[in-house]
């Protein structure tokens, strides 16, 4: 079908209807919300004040005093609602996804699978927020780590992933006895209120069920920067898992930290694979292609550089060039499509500077040109762009969020390995080779310095068993698996003595 005839603002407003948002909800606002897809406005949503935001989130605190006494298991009780709702929902939130994002299907389908993973992630750790018993000096005294819910979690969240990065936070902080407010980002307001209506219904569930749940325990705010910053800004709120560029967060995470609030910090990638030469090369191309190109480059563990051995170059970058050219672009919903179009202009512009400056460093440029703008003129839709690089250079060093992928060819793996690491950003990493050493030393101490580094697969698709972040300017936060639960906590020390006399520990004399 052609871009023209999609009935995306009908199709939207059916989606959200039936999922029980009313359709005042969506006209008559001031923040307007287009679909990438075609670039139309398919709603007009109405937002909130910053004052109106400081109200939400005494309300929300509220909440989490009342929440945090329900057992944690029976706080998992209403995650694993929410998963079962996720899995009711999972076709219509999907196309959602990829009406307001532009992501093909699989990858809007897959943001849902995402949750519902999470969800099930988080009713098995709603028995499991263990603590630890600890050796102590002291006779008849016991000393343990207990952990305790944490207050109001504030979740900012960024374009390209619009649910799943408030499902990692959601799921987790709710378990853990704390009550959320989120501010999804103002391109992507209508995933997050479906996704709202999913949770309700959930909550309904749950109360129905015999279930406590206090009101405002998961709020959601529709605006823009202006409710971040009053989020960021208020006391109340006792961790902030901010997603989005390293610029928000340069502003975000001094301002907690002024206030000593806490914070979870997930910021830009710029992500590189080494191929070495014993590379299996048809993995390699399929690894590169999905991590380069799927989402059009909209990923934060989007696969931005690549470091090729010289005495393999010849096989893989023909080949890679040649998928650079034939992968078919259109509209996501369309069966077949591999590449969706960038979020908006400003999305294009920038890539279209950062291809300038390539050239302008001795970049030779293979794609990057603008696509069906005939059929669809407000949206922007774009040929991925490979790069040959003479070195690592010029634009490569910062984070463009568009399918532009740099390569450079080496010929000693320690260089390589410098390379990957010689960017500001540390998110992503992997290394294509057979080499035992190559592999081993890519995943040790002196190897990669982000916080993913795979081996045989490229930086992107991270699974959610996994802790998920990355270091220097991506912001050092971890979240989804393994035991980035503890950030949604506070730990305390006990100590207790069961004894009939007072010893001091170190020996310590008090005798009155
Ligand atoms: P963005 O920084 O423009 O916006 C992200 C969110 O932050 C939005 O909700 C926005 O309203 C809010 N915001 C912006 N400035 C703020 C401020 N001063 N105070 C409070 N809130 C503020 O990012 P984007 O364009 O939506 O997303 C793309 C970026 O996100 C890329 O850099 C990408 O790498 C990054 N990202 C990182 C991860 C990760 O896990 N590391 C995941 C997804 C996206």
């Amino acid at each position: 079908m052609s871009l023209a005839n999609l009935k995306l603002a009908a199709e939207v407003r059916a989606i959200l209807t039936d999922l029980g948002v009313k359709a005042e909800t969506l006209t008559g606002g001031s923040l307007a919300v287009r679909s990438p897809i075609t670039g139309e406005t398919i709603a007009n949503l109405h937002e909130i004040s910053a004052a109106a935001t400081d109200e939400a989130i005494a309300k929300a605190h509220a909440a989490f005093l009342e929440w945090r006494m329900i057992p944690a298991p029976k706080r998992g009780e209403l995650i694993r609602l929410l998963g079962e709702e996720l899995r009711t929902h999972k076709d219509a939130l999907g196309k959602l996804v990829s009406i307001e994002v532009g992501k093909v299907t699989s990858e809007g389908l897959g943001e849902v699978q995402e949750m519902i993973d999470i969800c099930d992630f988080a009713v098995g750790l709603s028995r499991q927020l263990y603590g630890l018993t600890i050796a102590t000096e002291r006779a008849d005294h016991r000393m343990m780590e207990t952990w305790h819910p944490l207050g109001v979690t504030g979740i900012i969240s960024a374009f390209n992933f619009p649910v799943a990065v408030w499902s990692w936070n959601a799921s987790l902080a709710l378990v853990c006895g704390n009550s959320i407010v989120w501010k999804p980002s103002e391109k992507t307001p209508l995933t997050a209120i479906a996704t709202q209506a999913i949770l309700e219904k959930a909550i309904a569930r749950y109360v129905a069920d015999g279930g406590v749940v206090p009101p405002s325990l998961a709020t959601l705010l529709i605006g823009g920067r202006d409710v971040g910053e009053a989020l960021v800004d208020n006391a109340k709120v006792a961790l902030v898992s901010a997603t989005g560029s390293t610029a928000m967060g340069r502003k975000v995470g001094p301002k907690v930290a002024a206030r000593f609030g806490r914070s979870i910090l997930e910021l830009g990638g710029n992500n590189a694979a080494i191929v070495g030469p014993t590379a299996d090369l048809d993995i390699t191309l399929r690894g590169v292609a999905f991590s380069a190109m799927g989402t059009a480059g909209q990923r934060c563990t989007t696969l931005r550089r690549l470091f090729v051995h010289d005495s393999v170059y010849d096989q893989l970058v023909p080949g890679l060039i040649k998928a650079y050219g034939s992968v078919s672009i259109g509209s996501p919903l369309q069966s077949g499509t591999l590449v969706g179009p960038l979020i908006d202009k400003g999305a294009f512009d920038r890539m279209q500077q950062a291809l300038e400056a390539a050239k302008a460093a001795g970049g030779k440029v293979h794609g990057g040109e603008r696509q069906l703008a005939d059929e669809a003129g407000d949206a922007y839709y774009v040929r991925p762009a490979l790069v040959e690089m003479p070195e690592q250079s010029g634009p490569m060093v910062d984070e463009t969020f568009a399918p532009i992928l740099y390569v450079v060819k080496y010929s000693n793996f320690d260089t390589a390995l410098a390379l990957n690491n010689d960017v500001p950003q540390g998110l992503s990493s992997s290394i294509f080779t057979n080499d035992m050493r190559e592999m081993e030393a890519f995943v040790s101490d002196r190897g990669s310095d982000c916080g993913i580094a795979n081996v045989n697969l490229g930086p992107s698709g991270a699974e959610i068993g996994g802790a998920f972040g990355g270091e220097k300017e991506t912001g050092g936060g971890r979240e989804s698996g393994s035991d980035a639960w503890k950030a949604y906590m506070r730990r305390a020390t006990n100590t207790i003595n069961y004894g009939r006399t007072l010893p001091l520990a170190q020996g310590v004399k008090f005798d009155l």
